[in-house]
């Protein structure tokens, strides 16, 4: 065999194995060459109900990556829907961008057929690149779509929500470490003051923090400012600033050794995903008795909302699971400190728990 046949082999390998590793599940694939459509949906789980996740519609530059991408992200949604009690299991889709698409709109009707076939166990929804367009034509050719404007009476727009949680998350580390009922005059220094941080920026106003963002869009700030007063830094400052919480809320990946080493804060819980550069960093913030909220519980609220619109059109429930999260933050920061475990290992372990005891509703 030629040795990159022997490469590719053992790509293929690693990626089953890794897939096994995270406990799959289902990986389906579509290819349309009539409209560019590349698409993989990976169903992690089923067990607690059908699996929601949004789809990722971006360039990768190997299938390999986009595979691995999809994987790791259906497998944390797993984890963030049992965590929150959803009747639902985790999935997601990605759909690797074409160099050129032809026709929006037949492109997501072909998705939305995909969707289609998997008879209900796959709900899409909203992710990186595709928009609340995209899923009116998805809404086209199947019920299980959240976030298109056509099928849903109440609104699905997941950051208010999101943000909601994450307020949850800040209070619940706020009492835990500082022993404090309430945010007045404390400091909260935001990255990213886009969709989350805007609304959480607004939450934290209301209850009189101090709010002191970044964001590389200056219109993103000056919004801040004029509205909640709020204090801007440029966006290589943000680590430095001494406050009460760091609230992660822009890319994934921004704490990583030299951040960390930086941080004037004892909590940091924000809305970003995969917040650590690395896993092995939970270890490292434990260590320094910085209190992490890890990120994938603490910025649920989207997901509560969008099973609670979609399985009972009720937002008044779905405000109710997000106030819910205040004590699983609690009951996750008093484990961790009980069995000296990073809060990362600890949320793993509380999702792993309800998946497996857990029983469909
Ligand atoms: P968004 O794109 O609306 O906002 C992100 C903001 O970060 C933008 O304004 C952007 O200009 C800014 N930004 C980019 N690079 C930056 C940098 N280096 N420093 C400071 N700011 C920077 O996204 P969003 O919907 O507000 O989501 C924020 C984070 O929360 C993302 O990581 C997202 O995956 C995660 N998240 C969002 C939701 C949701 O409901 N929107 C749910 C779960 C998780």
């Amino acid at each position: 065999m030629e040795p990159h046949h022997n490469l590719r082999h053992y790509k293929h390998e690693a990626l089953m194995r890794y897939a096994k590793i995270l406990g799959f599940g289902e990986i389906h694939t579509k290819v349309d060459p009539d409209t560019g459509l590349h698409a993989i949906i990976a169903v992690h789980s089923t067990k607690l109900g059908p699996a929601i996740g949004g789809c990722r519609f971006r360039s990768y530059s190997t299938i390999g990556s986009a595979l691995k991408d999809v994987l790791r992200l259906a497998y944390m949604m797993t984890l963030k829907a049992a965590t929150s009690d959803l009747p639902h299991g985790g999935a997601k889709a990605v759909l690797i961008k074409p160099k050129v698409l032809k026709d929006r709109e037949a492109y997501f009707r072909s998705f939305g057929d995909f969707v289609h076939q998997l008879n209900g166990d796959y709900i899409t929804s909203l992710d990186v690149g595709s928009t609340t367009e995209d899923m009116d034509i998805i809404a086209e050719r199947t019920p299980y779509v959240i976030g298109a404007t056509k099928t849903h009476k109440v609104d699905t727009n997941p950051s208010p929500y999101t943000a909601m949680g994450v307020l949850r998350g800040i209070e619940a580390a706020v009492k835990f470490k500082l022993n404090r009922d309430d945010l007045e005059g404390l400091h909260v220094a935001i990255q990213g003051a886009g969709a989350v941080g805007y609304f959480l920026s607004k939450a934290l106003h209301e209850r009189g923090a101090k709010i002191t963002l970044c964001d590389t869009k200056p219109e993103a700030t000056q919004r801040c400012v004029d509205e909640f007063g709020a204090s801007v830094v440029g966006i290589d400052k943000i680590h430095d600033v001494p406050c009460d919480v760091f609230a992660p809320c822009a890319l994934g990946g921004t704490l990583n050794l030299d951040t960390i080493d930086r941080l004037k804060t004892t909590i940091i819980a924000g809305a970003a995903n995969n917040q650590l550069a690395h896993l092995k960093y939970g270890q490292l913030l434990h260590e320094k008795d910085i209190l992490y909220a890890p990120d994938f519980i603490i910025n649920s609220g989207g997901l509560i909302n969008a099973a609670m619109v979609y399985d009972y059109e009720d937002v008044d429930m779905s405000v109710a699971k997000i106030n819910t999260l205040y004590g699983t933050m609690l009951e996750l920061f008093e484990r961790s400190q009980k069995e000296n475990k990073p809060t990362t290992n600890i949320a793993e372990l509380m999702a792993k728990e309800k998946l497996a005891n857990n029983t469909p509703h």
